[in-house]
């Protein structure tokens, strides 16, 4: 163990083991077999990367997923590491070279689809060689039950028989006992020890909002990662390329992804959001499984999951390297309806819809909860959490609710009385009291019905609605073009027996509660980071792109975000202190500490821009500035007008941090010609500065007067 630990400080220049890492490599060390269930982020390539580098032998790892098996391989040899990989993208001379390799003991692990694994050229290259431990990765890809069940996976088993001494280790972050025990028995696991993790993911922070609107979307995506990279879910492939197009006119890199596309353009799509920075993927569920992106920074969902599985699953694919994520839901009447209508209309046996039934049911739940949207996930799972989380919308600002009752009765009894023949908009009219020819042609202005809900707002009718579908009191008849039904459920609530709490749908605002804990700036996470670091990091950042593009390999296999950050703020000048740095070990410090240690050098820090009392919008503005950009580019980078920019610059030469004639690149004559403008109108005396303005000819913005000003004063 010793040399675990050893391992995990010089080649993965991490300090210590996380959970249950320790544990499980051990038992691999040892010669026993592992189960190991963790949270995607949680850390699993560690638990066989290391034992295969301390035992002797290559570390076999099958993983059903190509695509990743490249930027694994390359993660791997950036650490110095002797890794390889055999799949159908090698050619004929790479495969050869590669299987020389394995037999002539010269690979440290050796990453392989599962079908290649079991075919009898391999496993006869297998027993010529030695062999560390097998680790077989997204194991649930056994479970004949599971959404990713892959055939071949079943022959894996075989690998005990044919290597009986070698220990194995099956991983997953799929979390429910079913599956657990299916991959035990079906890989014959039966006697591996079992470690399963908190399923937590406690940097995600999750949002659910009714509305579904697009425009609600682009307020999340534009104020809380304006340059991250992220997943939008849509439910189908025609929204997903509308989305994509959307956001694409919004200014942002969005590319689609369905499996209605051609393989080439799906490829690259997914490559580009591999190797690019903050490019959003729009995406059917088809995306997903084969993305090992650590710095995903937010999914959205722009309609209902299927469950609350998928839910998890999905949301689980931002923030893998533990930095702060969000998860984004809104969805509206519409998507309830539908996946209502799917559940009751679906064929199966009736066990089979009873399941589904509960699934929705409990979808549902998290949806309109109103306590902490973590411990309802958690407890789904199995799992218990203590006190809320503080780090989901219902924590961060607890929703007002008020007493629906009556509400209730009139929405349902409005159904009733107009024959439970018409849709939602249709019975909000009558509520409202609105006299449309449809209403007035039925009329339906003469039902006790009619004008009885004025009080409200059509939203407020449509969440109210949209509740009693979702508690399923009302159903919609695709049948009759949705028109909403009655259900045994409904009755109790119709005589108002019960109670029936409801959100209060005052606007929740997004912002106020982002603001107090996330200064937006150029990268929403990168943003926390001290200002006097944000230059630094923008630079490091680059520096990282440019080795990324060169050696065609994702940039966080060169450092990721957390190391990025961590070194823009410690500033380390030297090799032991670059050593210090979490995620920097000897062959990173060998290839790039030089590198990234010049540009450390080069690129002065601005200890003033902390603790000066300026507002931290302000020393977004200067810390760019400081980078080298202009009031400008500043501007334009900021997405502020140019007059606000100036307003910064002005607090900032107050303040002292800047000097105005350098930040405004005035020459020394036209500074003159301002100064003599200044005298003339009495500026410094009357503190006007328009006059001086018109004097000039406008030949310069008012907020270039403004810090000169400001500079003079
Ligand atoms: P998983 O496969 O479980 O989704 P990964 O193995 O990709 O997770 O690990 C997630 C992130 O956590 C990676 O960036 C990895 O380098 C980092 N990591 C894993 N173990 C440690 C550790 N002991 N200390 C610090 N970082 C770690
Ligand atoms: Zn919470």
């Amino acid at each position: 163990m010793q040399r675990a630990r050893e391992i995990l400080q010089k080649t993965f220049g991490y300090e210590a083991f996380r959970f249950e890492q320790e544990a499980i490599i051990e038992t691999l060390l040892a010669g026993g077999d592992a189960l190991a269930l963790m949270p995607t982020g949680g850390g699993k390539s560690l638990c066989y990367q290391v034992p295969a580098l301390v035992l002797d032998g290559v570390g076999v790892v099958v993983s059903p997923l190509i695509a990743l098996m490249q930027d694994q391989v390359a993660a791997m040899r950036q650490l110095g590491v002797r890794a390889a990989f055999l799949n159908s993208t090698l050619s004929f001379d790479e495969r050869l070279e590669t299987e020389r390799a394995l037999v002539e003991g010269r690979l440290d692990l050796l990453y392989v689809a599962p079908e290649r694994l079991v075919n009898g050229n391999m496993l006869a290259l297998l027993e010529r060689s030695k062999i560390a431990l097998f680790a077989i990765d997204e194991a649930h890809c056994v479970s004949q039950w599971g959404h990713d069940f892959r055939p071949e996976y079943k022959r894996l088993r075989l690998l005990h028989e044919r290597f009986p001494a070698a220990p194995r280790i099956a991983l997953t972050a799929t979390a429910d006992q079913r599956t657990r025990e299916e991959i035990a028995s079906e890989l014959a696991l039966q006697d591996a020890r079992h470690f399963v993790s908190s399923f937590d993911r406690p940097n995600i922070r999750y949002t659910i909002r009714e509305g579904g609107e697009r425009e609600e979307l682009w307020r999340f995506i534009d104020r809380e990662h304006p340059n991250d990279a992220g997943i939008v879910y849509c439910l189908s492939r025609r929204k997903v390329e509308e989305v994509a197009a959307w956001l694409t006119r919004k200014g942002r890199t969005a590319l689609p992804y369905h499996a209605g596309l051609p393989a080439a353009q799906r490829a690259s799509s997914q490559q580009r959001f591999l190797r690019e920075d903050g490019v959003i993927i729009t995406a059917t569920i088809a995306f997903g499984m084969g993305i090992d992106k650590p710095d995903v920074r937010f999914v959205a969902h722009q309609s209902l999951p299927k469950n609350i599985e998928a839910y998890y699953q999905e949301t689980g694919r931002a923030g893998r390297d533990g930095l702060p994520a969000d998860a984004f839901m809104s969805y509206g009447l519409q998507d309830v309806i539908m996946l209502r209508q799917m559940t009751d209309d679906g064929n199966g046996s009736d066990e089979y819809k009873r399941i589904m039934q509960h699934k929705l049911e409990s979808l549902l739940g998290l949806c309109g909860a109103i306590g902490c949207r973590r411990q309802i996930l958690l407890s789904y799972f199995g799992e218990e959490l203590g006190e809320p989380c503080g780090n989901c919308d219902n924590c961060l600002n607890p929703p007002q609710t008020r007493d629906g009752r009556v509400d209730a009765q009139k929405a349902l009894s409005c159904a009733y009385r107009s024959g439970q023949r018409f849709g939602v908009n249709h019975l909000i009219d009558i509520l409202v009291g609105k006299e449309t020819d449809r209403v007035v042609k039925f009329r339906h202005n003469k039902l006790s019905t009619f004008a009885i809900g004025k009080d409200l707002g059509r939203n407020e009718w449509r969440d109210i609605f949209r509740q009693l579908v979702a508690k399923g009191c009302l159903y919609a008849d695709a049948e009759q073009y949705g028109a909403l039904k009655l259900t045994d459920t409904a009755r109790p609530y119709l005589k108002g027996e019960l109670e029936f709490l409801l959100r209060k749908l005052e606007k929740r605002p997004l912002r106020k509660i982002r603001k107090e804990r996330r200064p937006r700036s150029g990268k929403s996470e990168w943003g926390q980071l001290p200002a006097s670091a944000r230059p630094l990091a923008e630079r490091l950042r680059q520096l990282r792109t440019r080795l990324a593009s060169e050696q065609n390999v994702p940039p966080y296999v060169i450092f990721n975000d957390a190391t990025l950050m961590e070194m823009a703020q410690a500033r380390p000048q030297d090799n032991g202190a670059f050593l210090a740095i979490s995620g920097v070990g000897d062959s990173k410090l060998k290839r790039y500490g030089e590198m990234f240690m010049q540009e450390i050098r080069d690129t002065p820090h601005f200890a003033q821009l902390d603790n000066n009392k300026l507002p931290d919008e302000v020393n977004n503005t200067l810390a760019l500035h400081l980078q080298g950009l202009d009031a400008r580019e500043v501007s334009s980078r900021l997405e502020l007008p140019l007059s606000d920019i100036y307003e910064h610059f002005a607090m900032g030469i107050e303040a002292g941090l800047l000097d105005a004639g350098q930040s405004l690149r005035l020459e020394g004559e036209q500074q003159e010609e301002i100064l003599a403008a200044f005298e003339d109108a009495n500026v410094l005396e009357s503190g006007q500065l328009q006059p001086a303005f018109e004097a000039l000819g406008g030949r310069y913005d008012l907020g270039v007067l403004k810090c000169l000003l400001a500079e003079l004063g």
